[in-house]
């Protein structure tokens, strides 16, 4: 995946998990629901992997 690709990929991730978010109550409360769950843990692999990319191009030279 090329590094826009993988940025857009968080975005959307980001984007999906904020919206299903802002209509889950049970979400909001720190309690995943079943359609949510996933929703959310695709997010936050995005997010790892972004920073992740991030930290490694910042420790180039
Ligand atoms: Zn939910």
């Amino acid at each position: 995946m090329s590094r826009d690709d993988e940025f857009i990929a968080y975005m959307r991730a980001f984007e999906a998990s904020m919206t299903h978010l802002g209509s889950c109550a049970a979400c909001q409360n720190d309690q995943s629901c079943d359609a949510g769950q996933p929703i959310h843990a695709d997010f936050m692999a995005r997010q790892d992997a972004w920073s992740e990319r991030v930290r490694a191009e910042r420790g180039q030279p």
